[in-house]
C-alpha cells in the first residue's frame, strides 16, 4: 500500500488550501475528501466576502489569520484569476446604541491592525447606498472589505495542489483512524488511505474524526446561514455590502452584491443538531424578509432567484483550534466557523509554520509547475461571450447554452475537460455557472446535462 507524507481529510477551502502548500514541498500529499467533489461542503454556500478582519476579536489566532489571508487570497486571485470586486463595506447603525457603539468598533479595527475605517454620518450613508431604508443614523466604512467567488478559489486551490502532485481522493469518506508503526491507516469506503501525518480539515466532521484519533476536546454545532439571491436588475441597488453593527450572535444580516452581478441578503444563524441540514425554511425566509423590510424595503419587492444555506462548523471555543499532536503525527484544524474563505490560505501557512518543527520536511521545492488560470465567473471583468476575439477564435465560446449566467459551450467543455473535472451539475454550476441564473435550470438543464453525460462518456468510453 502506497504510505503518502501527508494525508489531508477535507477538501474545503481549508484542506485544499494545505494541501497545496504540501506539495509545494517534495513530500507526497493525499487530499481525501467523502464527497464526489471538492468545495462540495460549507466552502459552496457562504456569503462570499473576502473579510480584512476588522470586527475580529483582537489577539485570537482567528483575528491574525483573517488579516493575513486577506492579503494572501487577494494576491493569489490576481495570480490565478479568482474573481474579486473591491466594493468596500458600509456598516450601519439605526439606533442610538448601534451609533454609539461605533467608534468603539473602529478602534477594534485598529487593534486588529486595520486602520482605514472611517466614521460618517447619515448624509455619508445615504450618498453611498441611496437605496438604504429611512432610518439609518451614522455608519462606519470598511473600505477595504470584498466580494470574492468562493467557487473559484476552492477550485483554484484544489487544482493547484492536484497539478503540484496531489492525488485527489473524492468518495472517499475517513470512519477511522489506527496507528500502524509509524504511519496512519485512514479507514474509507473505498479502502484505507496509508499516510506518516494526517491533518484533520473536516469542517462539520472535524470533531467526529478526532475522536478517531482519542481525543473529545470539542463538538462541532452547525450553524446554520440562510441567504435569499435577488435578480441581477437589482445590482444597483447594493453598490457596497452593506453591514449591520454585530452583535454577540455573529455578524447579522447584512446586503451584498455578489460576483456573478446579484444582490443577496442574509445570513441567519440557528444551531441545529444535524449537520446535513442545508435545506432552507420558511422561518428563515420570513426573518430574512423581515430584515430586509428594514435595511432595504425597494429591494424586497424585487424578485428572489435563489435561495440557499451553508452550515458554519460553530465550536465551544471562540477561536480557531488548531493543534499539533506529534505523537500521533496528527494535526487538528478545526472550529474554522465564519472566516475561512478568507482565511485558508493564512491557515495553510500557519499548517505549514507547525509542521516545520516536525520530521517532515517541508522546504518549498524549486521547480513548480505554473499556476492554473481559473475561468472567469465575474462580472466585473470580460466575461467569454463579451470577448470578440476569443469568438472568433473558437466559435464555442460564442454558442450560449445558459442564457440567464451567458454561459457558452466552450466554457462547459473547458470546465468538463480541466484538471479537476465536474462530477455531477452542481459540479458544473460551481465551475460555470451553469443553470445559476433567474431560470434555475428550467431553460438549459438538458442541455448542460448532456454536456455533462457526453463529457463523462468521452473520459470513460467503457462507461
Ligand atoms: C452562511 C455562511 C456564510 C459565510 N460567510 C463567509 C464569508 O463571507 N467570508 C468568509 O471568509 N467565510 C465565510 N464563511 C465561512 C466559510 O465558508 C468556512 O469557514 C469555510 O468554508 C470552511 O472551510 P472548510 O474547508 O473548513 O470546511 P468545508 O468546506 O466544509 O470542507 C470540509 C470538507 O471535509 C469533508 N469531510 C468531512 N468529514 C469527512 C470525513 N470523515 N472524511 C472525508 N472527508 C470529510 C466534507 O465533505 C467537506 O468537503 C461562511 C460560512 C457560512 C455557513
Amino acid at each position: 500500500m502506497t504510505v503518502y507524507d501527508v494525508a489531508v481529510v477535507g477538501g474545503g477551502l481549508v484542506g485544499s488550501a494545505i494541501a497545496r502548500d504540501l506539495a509545494g514541498t517534495s513530500l507526497s500529499v493525499a487530499l481525501v475528501e467523502a464527497r464526489n467533489d471538492v468545495g462540495d461542503g460549507t466552502s459552496k454556500a457562504n456569503t462570499a466576502i473576502l473579510h480584512t478582519g476588522f470586527d475580529a476579536k483582537p489577539g485570537t489566532l482567528e483575528s491574525r489569520l483573517v488579516a493575513r489571508g486577506y492579503d494572501l487570497l487577494g494576491e493569489y486571485a490576481n495570480q490565478v484569476g479568482i474573481p474579486v470586486e473591491h466594493t468596500g463595506a458600509l456598516l450601519v447603525a439605526w439606533t442610538q446604541e448601534e451609533l454609539d457603539s461605533l467608534p468603539g468598533l473602529k478602534t477594534k479595527a485598529e487593534e486588529n491592525g486595520y486602520k482605514d475605517c472611517e466614521l460618517v454620518g447619515p448624509d455619508r450613508v445615504y450618498e453611498t447606498a441611496p437605496r438604504l431604508g429611512a432610518g439609518a443614523l451614522g455608519g462606519l466604512t470598511v473600505p477595504g472589505e470584498s466580494i470574492i467567488c468562493t467557487w473559484t478559489a476552492n477550485l483554484a486551490l484544489a487544482t493547484e495542489a492536484k497539478l503540484r502532485g496531489t492525488t485527489i481522493l473524492t468518495d472517499h469518506h475517513v470512519t477511522d483512524a489506527r496507528q500502524v508503526a509509524d504511519h496512519t491507516v485512514l479507514a474509507t469506503g473505498r479502502g484505507d488511505v496509508a499516510a506518516r501525518w494526517v491533518v484533520n480539515a473536516a469542517g462539520l466532521g472535524a470533531d467526529v474524526l478526532d475522536q478517531r484519533f482519542g481525543f473529545s476536546r470539542f463538538t462541532v454545532t452547525p450553524r446554520r446561514g440562510e441567504l435569499l439571491v435577488f435578480d441581477k436588475l437589482t445590482r444597483p441597488m447594493a453598490p457596497v455590502i452593506i453591514l449591520p453593527v454585530p452583535s454577540s450572535l455573529g455578524k447579522g444580516v447584512l446586503v451584498s452584491p455578489t460576483i456573478y452581478g446579484n444582490v443577496m441578503v442574509g445570513p441567519t444563524a440557528e444551531d441545529l443538531e444535524d449537520r446535513s441540514a442545508t435545506g432552507t425554511s420558511q422561518k428563515g425566509f420570513e426573518f430574512l424578509f423581515g430584515k430586509g423590510e428594514k435595511l432595504m424595503p425597494e429591494l424586497m419587492r424585487e424578485e428572489v432567484t435563489a435561495a440557499y444555506s451553508g452550515l458554519r462548523a460553530a465550536i465551544d471555543s471562540s477561536d480557531y483550534l488548531i493543534d499539533l499532536d506529534a505523537t500521533q503525527r496528527y494535526v487538528l484544524v478545526g472550529g474554522i466557523r465564519s472566516t475561512g474563505l478568507t482565511a485558508a490560505m493564512a491557515i495553510a501557512e500557519h499548517v505549514m509554520a507547525l509542521l516545520a518543527d516536525t520530521d517532515l520536511d517541508v522546504t518549498p521545492r524549486a521547480e513548480l509547475p505554473d499556476r492554473p488560470r481559473m475561468p472567469n465567473l465575474g462580472e466585473a471583468t470580460t466575461r467569454p461571450y463579451q470577448d470578440a476575439d476569443r469568438i472568433s477564435a473558437d466559435p464555442e465560446y460564442g454558442r450560449i447554452v445558459c442564457f440567464c449566467e451567458r454561459v457558452s459551450a466552450g466554457e462547459i467543455r473547458d470546465a468538463l475537460g480541466s484538471a479537476l473535472p465536474p462530477a455531477d451539475l452542481d459540479g458544473l454550476r460551481r465551475r460555470t455557472r451553469a443553470m445559476n441564473g433567474r431560470c434555475q435550470g428550467f431553460y438549459c438543464g438538458a442541455a448542460v446535462t448532456t454536456a455533462l453525460q457526453d463529457g463523462a462518456a468521452q473520459e470513460d468510453p467503457h462507461g
